[in-house]
């Protein structure tokens, strides 16, 4: 095979994580806010700040959550798109690595580098 791609298998594999990921993700979210810190926990320790650094840490928890659900989204999309994993400036694959970090980038690390530099 001359493709330089990733094999319909490889990606199907990766497919199937991203969704088992993702679902995972929606789980978590949900889950952040109907579990409830016990009172009897919170009483004796601390008083309101604890409980409002609790809510602006789940509050940030969900957000990093909830930006990496909508990576595994937009990366599901370019699968179907048949655009994942490919570099969109010079059409070499992304690396394997950069894709698990940003399951959604668009550019190899060199086009993505050149692309940041002529936007500086
Ligand atoms: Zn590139």
């Amino acid at each position: 095979m001359s493709h330089e791609g990733m094999s319909a298998q490889k990606l199907a594999q990766i497919k199937s994580e991203l969704e088992e990921r993702r679902q995972e993700l929606e789980q978590e979210m949900t889950g952040l806010y109907q579990e409830k810190f016990s009172d009897d926990q919170v009483q004796d320790v601390a008083d309101q700040a604890l409980s409002s650094t609790m809510e602006s840490l789940k509050a940030s928890i969900h957000d990093s959550k909830n930006t990496e659900f909508k990576r595994i989204s937009r990366a599901l999309e370019m699968i179907d798109e048949g655009t994942y994993g490919i570099c969109a400036d010079c059409q070499k694959p992304i690396t394997e690595r950069r894709l698990e970090y940003y399951p959604d980038a668009t550019r190899c690390l060199v086009c993505q580098e050149a692309y940041e530099e002529q936007g500086a």
